[in-house]
């Protein structure tokens, strides 16, 4: 029987020659392959998930991220297009107390009486070139002659 296998062999043969050579007529060669076929297996079995662990927790991330700037840019996106705004000044216009319409005899005396005083002045004898407002006024008075007041 030639000496054992170097642990290059033993790899180079499992690698190359599974099955066959010394390993197929030695025990402890045999034995030495397994052991080392387990470790490699094992330590493919840690790698792997370490890098599905860091995947997952990657992706976790990730999706946590995407997540964070949708929700941003959905409020941005109710900010720009102020229907937040629009909703909260709806609210606070909601919210305040209703005062009566207000109406002054006296602001409506005073309005018609300029009213009149413009009339007034333009009756008094116009340049050809206000003449148009003549009509202005006209349907001013009429406007004023069907208001109820
Ligand atoms: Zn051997």
């Amino acid at each position: 029987m030639s000496a054992h296998l170097s642990d290059e062999q033993i790899a180079a043969a499992l690698v190359e020659n599974p099955a066959g050579g010394h390993l197929e007529e030695c025990t402890e060669c045999a034995q030495e392959a397994a052991r080392l076929r387990d470790a490699i297996a094992g330590y493919a079995q840690e790698v792997g998930d370490a890098v599905n662990a860091r995947d997952a927790r990657a992706w976790s991330a990730e999706r946590q991220d995407v997540r964070r700037r949708v929700r941003s840019r959905r409020l941005r996106a109710a900010l720009a297009s102020g229907g937040l705004a629009a909703a909260a000044v709806l609210a606070v216009w909601l919210a305040l107390p209703r005062p009566g319409p207000v109406t002054s005899p006296a602001s409506a005396d005073l309005d018609h009486e300029l009213l009149i005083s413009v009339e007034r002045s333009l009756n008094r004898g116009l340049p050809a070139a206000l003449e148009p407002a003549q009509f202005l006024v006209a349907d001013v008075r009429a406007a004023a002659r069907t208001t109820p007041q």
